[in-house]
């Protein structure tokens, strides 16, 4: 029986990547006869010629859908809004540069169809295109991440993977605010099958993550995926708790033995402070959380849409 196979390519300022993706994908799905195809391109709020080419390719291509945000609201909300619009067996996100090669997506669906998996996902551990700053503040956090959250996390993994519907399903039934995928996926579980692969450098256009939008990133996701900053404060407290006893009692035998005069103020201002930057780095971790908990009461979308394919 034939299956349906449903692509998500969400697109930021892609004019120029976009050409470039359909012709490689239209390669692929020639070398998959067997198999229907969707994909589907989510414009986050492109201010180029984004909507404009994805609603021509839709117009000529009836396997070509879109979604088209009023706004930038990032690649999370993209990745959900393609996850909640697809309608195939399988599904899989991609990035529209060619990072994500998509015949790759041969290999993962013989793969599925052959072996005892849910989903079948890239990671990378050499990154042409990034700096090797990026590269290795990218994986000491992932490290990191995988240590304090309780949901697995692979250092080097991409977003992209070829996952079955009821994966798919798994991950909508997270209906969080604060979305994100990496952790979602560790948590909802599965039998992922991993292939290591080289990651190409961007096909044309410019990366879409600034400095900004990748710390926010990172933060984001050890604030979803983990509660451990809340509790970490717990122990600096008792640490530094023991740290003062000891320096009373030490305080205390001093003035015995030697009497007390009134030395040291320079250590004790820069103790004060010392203790006092801790308190506010805790407080903000506080506030960290306390604002996701806002965003979560709120219960605003994580997108609006302004336009689909069905408007044609
Ligand atoms: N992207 C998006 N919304 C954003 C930023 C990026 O949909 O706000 C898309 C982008 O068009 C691309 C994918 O997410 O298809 C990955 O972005 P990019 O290649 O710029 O990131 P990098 O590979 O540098 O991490
Ligand atoms: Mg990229």
């Amino acid at each position: 029986m034939s299956k349906k196979i449903s692509l998500i390519i969400p697109c930021y300022n892609e004019e120029e990547a976009i050409p470039i993706f359909y012709e490689e994908m239209k390669k692929v799905m020639e070398k998959m006869p067997h198999q229907e195809f969707e994909l589907i391109f989510i414009d986050d709020g492109s201010k180029d010629n984004t909507l404009k080419i994805i609603r021509d390719y839709s117009k000529e291509d009836k396997r070509v859908r879109y979604i088209s945000f009023s706004k930038n609201y990032g690649k999370e909300a993209g990745m959900f809004a393609g996850l909640n619009a697809v309608t195939g067996d399988y599904a899989a996100i991609l990035d529209v540069d060619l990072q994500d090669p998509p015949e790759k997506i041969i290999e993962m669906y013989e793969i599925l169809e052959k072996e005892d998996y849910d989903c079948v996902a890239l990671y990378t551990d050499s990154h042409k295109d990034y700096n090797l700053i990026r590269r290795s503040l990218t994986n000491t956090w992932y490290k990191l991440i995988d240590k304090i959250s309780d949901s697995k996390q692979m250092p080097g993994a991409r977003d992209f993977r070829l996952m079955k519907r009821k994966m798919v399903d798994a991950i909508l039934s997270l209906k969080e605010y604060n979305r994100y995928t990496k952790g979602i996926y560790g948590y909802i579980g599965f039998k992922t099958k991993w292939i290591s692969y080289q990651a190409p450098k961007r096909s044309a256009g410019t990366s879409k993550f600034n400095l900004r939008k990748l710390i926010k990133y990172a933060v984001e996701g050890v604030a979803s995926s983990s509660t451990t900053p809340l509790i970490m404060s717990a122990y600096v407290g008792m640490f530094f708790c023991l740290v003062s006893f000891l320096a009373i009692i030490f305080i205390i035998l001093k003035t015995i033995i030697w009497g007390d005069p009134a030395t040291g103020w320079p250590s004790m201002a820069c103790i004060i402070i010392f203790v006092g930057g801790i308190q506010l780095f805790f407080l903000g971790i506080i506030g960290l959380y306390l604002s996701k908990i806002y965003l979560e009461v709120k219960q605003r979308p994580v997108y609006i849409i302004k336009e689909t394919e069905k408007e044609q």
